[in-house]
């Protein structure tokens, strides 16, 4: 079978860098003990009380096709939080609850790009914005950020790339980065939507985890609700990666007319999900609080391991991820990843795999135990070391 044109353009040619993931996947099916600082997944599972609800509400009976586009006490739920932790009023018509925050990506794409369309990307991106914006026919154009920047986004830079660009994906707080944007440059760049008439499509995974600055997000900004889909989750924050959980926050308009979109595609979000993602979210805060209380130790911890060390760390400011600066050593990121990963059995994802601006680093993902993440980390400083030498 022939692959349609639309297949073979989605995959990315950055390929190299996962090549050091695949080889950790196979080492560690050959035996060997890997510690896997490559992908943003929990060390533990979902919660107990999530899964409780979730075994309930099947037994209760939510098992056949669910509301399209979300429980009316899901979406309820969803924007609540949303209203109270921004202080923007949000209707739950304006959220979409979609099978992941991936597809709700996807989805956002699809609902305001037509085929050829240019959507602006800020490198380092998260690996998947590139596969998502050609999946969806669109054309990704990259803004590069620098290191010494603390890879905020540069706004000249910026504001060139948007010219005649239909959406800008922002993530913030960012993954790889861990950067998380002032509020003086979400001014900017709202400035500049508005200018550029370009949609911002906010991924807002990581708004639970943030260590230094405030969360925000752009669709708070004045005249920006009308140009601007949040994309949510609780794969992050609930630990319900496998779950699938998603929404977006668009136009009520836009937000209706992707229904269709749900119906030719997902058919919707299973009811004993949805019903354990409601309670998840009208639980109380403990649950987030534990699992972002998790990343930011290990996120200290981290840091004090690395100080001193030839490896240079910028602090993240939110997220579950760090971003090791290895040029001193003077090699790539995909050929440290890999030389890694074979002399130490450390799996880390090279910066190359992020897009051009993050060559020469690597991101760590702070998902194992801490004993063991300190334990990688001291291996990784003395690996560096004889680099270096
Ligand atoms: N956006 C960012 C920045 C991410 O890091 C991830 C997952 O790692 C996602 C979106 C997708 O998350 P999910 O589809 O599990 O909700």
């Amino acid at each position: 079978m022939t692959p349609s044109a639309r297949l073979r353009a989605i995959p990315d040619p950055a390929g190299d860098a996962w090549a050091v993931f695949e080889r950790a996947v196979a080492l560690k099916a050959e035996g060997r003990d890997v510690t896997m600082l490559s992908i943003g997944d929990h060390d533990t599972t979902t919660p107990h009380p999530i899964l409780d609800a979730m075994i309930a509400s099947a037994r209760g009976g939510h098992t056949g096709y669910a509301a399209m586009s979300g429980t009316p006490g899901l979406r309820a739920a969803i924007a609540e939080r949303a209203s109270l932790r921004t202080g923007a009023p949000l209707t739950p018509e304006a959220v979409l609850v979609l099978p992941g925050g991936q597809f709700a990506l996807f989805a956002a794409l699809m609902a305001v790009t037509d085929p050829g369309d240019a959507v602006v990307l800020l490198d380092p991106y998260y690996a998947t914005y590139p596969l998502t914006v050609r999946s969806a026919g669109a054309v990704p154009r990259i803004a590069p950020t620098r290191p010494d920047a603390g890879f905020l986004p540069d706004l000249d830079t910026l504001d060139a790339a948007m010219s005649g660009a239909r959406a800008l994906i922002l993530n913030s707080p960012n993954n790889p980065t861990g950067a998380v944007y002032p509020r003086a440059v979400m001014e900017r760049i709202a400035g500049m939507a508005i200018r550029h008439d370009c949609t911002i499509i906010s991924d807002e995974v990581y708004d639970g985890q943030v260590w230094e600055g405030t969360h925000l997000s752009p669709r708070t900004l004045p005249g920006m609700a009308e140009r601007c889909i949040v994309i949510g989750s609780l794969s992050k924050s609930h630990v319900m990666t496998g779950a699938r959980l998603g929404w977006l926050v668009a136009p009520e308009g836009t937000a209706l007319a992707l229904r269709d979109l749900a119906i030719s595609t997902t058919y919707g979000v299973p009811g004993f999900i949805q019903d354990a993602a409601e309670f998840a979210l009208r639980d109380g805060d403990a649950i987030e609080a534990e699992a972002a209380a998790r990343y930011r130790r290990r996120r200290d911890l981290a840091v004090e391991v690395l100080a001193g060390s030839p490896v240079r760390v910028s602090p993240p400011q939110g997220g579950m991820y760090l971003m090791l600066d290895i040029r001193p050593t003077g090699l790539s990121g995909i050929d440290f990843a890999m030389r890694l990963l074979e002399e130490t059995g450390v799996a880390t994802m090279p910066g190359e795999g992020f897009g051009k601006a993050a060559a020469g680093h690597l991101r760590v993902a702070l998902t194992v135990a801490d004993e063991r993440l300190a334990d990688a980390l001291r291996r990784l400083v003395t690996f560096a070391g004889t680099c270096a030498d």
